[in-house]
């Protein structure tokens, strides 16, 4: 086991959580605690959120606004895109500002929460930008963080299941520390999180800033770019354009996909409750890449062929929450099904696709 493994099975205490009253303090538990939870529904707040126009960002914008909240999305434009909030544009209490938050946040007026969701996050993404990965993970942090405590708003993180790296603990809690390779490509995505995530408790702790860290699993649903190279939408897209399936390796790695409306109601229950975690939130079930390729051909219907290409360089060789704190503390788990949420996800590709091919109905 490497050093800073997991804490006992069974032992699902978040990190940085309120240990019970004369309990011992789970492993890493350096800032207990839990501000008091948000006004509730019906009481309007104005929330800032970073990758706004994203793929997660702007379904979070969206569903803040349908709850009655006032939302300032802030992107670059880089990996997101205007239309993904084309629909929000014009409802009062939304607006669009483009700006890069590595370089400062360029937001006037009342914050009452800052959502951190900036960052390039697919793979290919990712990779392509590694520089610009790593200044938002930091500076982009940072000023998200100045925002808040100017404001005494509180702020929400955007970390990920990368903080685990290649895992050698299964399922994932948050007491394990992970086992990343610090110098290998996929570093400057899964650094800049864990660099964002000391930063956030610092601040916290320095600071007294009202924190919370969501943990954030492979989400999918419609949005995700059809080239963006993730693993659902490049096999949905390939499928129903009829394009071989590209599983990467043997396809015997595993992921654990959560539909994108459950893993927005997991974060705006963290946001609202006052819990710095890090929680997990993302959805239990398991599969295999080959699985999942299987699984998409039988859905689309598609005569599409499996090829096999090279395994991405420190590929993570399982992956899947456990979310028991999340259960526990926020009363959330995922409920949309695999097959609903892909059936739901090609809908959105087979729109977009000049083809027009559908899902089997
Ligand atoms: N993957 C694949 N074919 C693809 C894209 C991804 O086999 O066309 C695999 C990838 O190697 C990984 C898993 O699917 O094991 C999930 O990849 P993704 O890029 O969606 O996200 P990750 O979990 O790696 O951040």
């Amino acid at each position: 086991m490497p050093a800073g493994g997991a804490a006992p099975a069974g032992d699902a205490a978040p990190a940085g959580d309120a240990a019970p009253a004369g309990g011992a303090a789970p492993a890493g538990d350096a800032a207990p605690g839990r501000a008091p939870a948000r006004p509730g529904p019906g009481t309007s707040q104005r929330v800032v959120v970073t990758g706004g126009a994203g793929f997660l960002g702007s379904h979070l914008c969206e569903a803040l606004v349908a709850r009655g909240d006032s939302v300032v999305a802030v992107d670059d434009l880089s990996t997101g895109v205007v239309d993904n909030v084309a629909a929000l544009d014009g409802t009062p209490g939304f607006e669009l500002v483009v700006a890069d938050v590595s370089q400062g946040l360029p937001v006037t007026g009342p914050v009452d929460a800052v959502l951190h969701f900036a960052s390039p996050a697919s793979p290919p993404d990712y990779l392509e930008r590694p520089l610009e990965t790593l200044a938002v993970g930091s500076e982009g942090t940072r000023h998200a963080l100045t925002l808040a405590a100017e404001h005494g708003a509180r702020f929400l993180l955007a970390s990920t299941s990368e903080v685990y790296g290649d895992p050698t603990v299964h399922p994932q809690p948050e007491t394990y520390w992970g086992n990343v390779n610090p110098v290998g490509p996929r570093s400057v995505y899964d650094e800049a999180k864990r660099f964002a995530e000391a930063l956030t408790m610092a601040w916290r702790r320095a600071k007294g800033t009202d924190v919370g860290i969501v943990r954030i699993f492979n989400t999918y649903g419609p949005r995700l770019r059809p080239g963006d190279g993730r693993v659902v939408s490049n096999f949905l897209v390939q499928a129903i354009e009829g394009r071989p399936l590209t599983v990467y390796g043997d396809g015997s790695q595993t992921r654990s996909l959560c539909f994108v409306d459950d893993e927005v109601a997991g974060i705006l229950a963290l946001l609202d409750s006052g819990l710095t975690g890090p929680v997990n939130i993302g959805n239990p079930a398991e599969l295999t890449v080959l699985e999942l390729a299987h699984a998409v051909l039988a859905l689309t219907g598609s005569s599409s062929p499996v090829v096999h290409e090279p395994l991405p360089v420190d590929d993570p060789t399982r992956r899947r929450p456990d979310i028991s704190v999340a259960r526990r503390e926020l009363g959330w788990e995922p409920v949309v099904t695999l097959q609903e949420g892909l059936r739901r996800t090609a809908e959105f590709f087979s729109a977009g696709t000049p083809e027009g091919v559908g899902p089997r109905p």
